[in-house]
């Protein structure tokens, strides 16, 4: 969680997150979210969220991965960084079962994500975040 806190320091972003993916010890991609090249396309989601971000730098899912979603204010401390619902989908999606986030500067939180019924299941992860091949 320190990594992801210290991805979401490095965001330009005007809401400053961080994620890291990782199996264990081992991590697989870390990033902050990160502006849209026009944000006038569109106004709804005018930044590529962290987690969005560290899916599209991996190309196969690791059984078992976990993401770290943190949000930093403007002092730089830890606040709620719960996955939104677009992401949650992007997660399950991508076969990620578990989430954790920063809540406060104190706390983390754990979400379970149900996997998709497997109608829904898509292996790529590109897919899974709607980029085109
Ligand atoms: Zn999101």
């Amino acid at each position: 969680m320190d990594l992801a806190v210290r991805q979401a320091l490095r965001s330009t972003c005007r809401y400053r997150v961080g994620a890291v993916l990782a199996v264990g010890n081992r991590i697989l991609a870390a990033g902050p979210n990160l502006r849209r090249n026009n944000p006038m396309i569109d106004l709804r989601h005018a930044t590529f969220h962290a987690e969005e971000v560290v899916l599209r730098k991996v190309r196969t899912m690791t059984p078992g991965a976990e993401i770290f979603v943190a949000r930093v204010n403007r002092e730089g401390l830890p606040m709620m960084a719960q996955p939104c619902p677009r992401c949650q989908e992007a997660l399950a999606r991508a076969g990620i079962r578990r989430a954790h986030y920063t809540v406060t500067h104190r706390t983390v939180g754990d979400m379970f994500i149900p996997a998709l019924p497997r109608s829904q299941a898509i292996p790529s992860f590109r897919h899974a975040v709607g980029i085109k091949r």
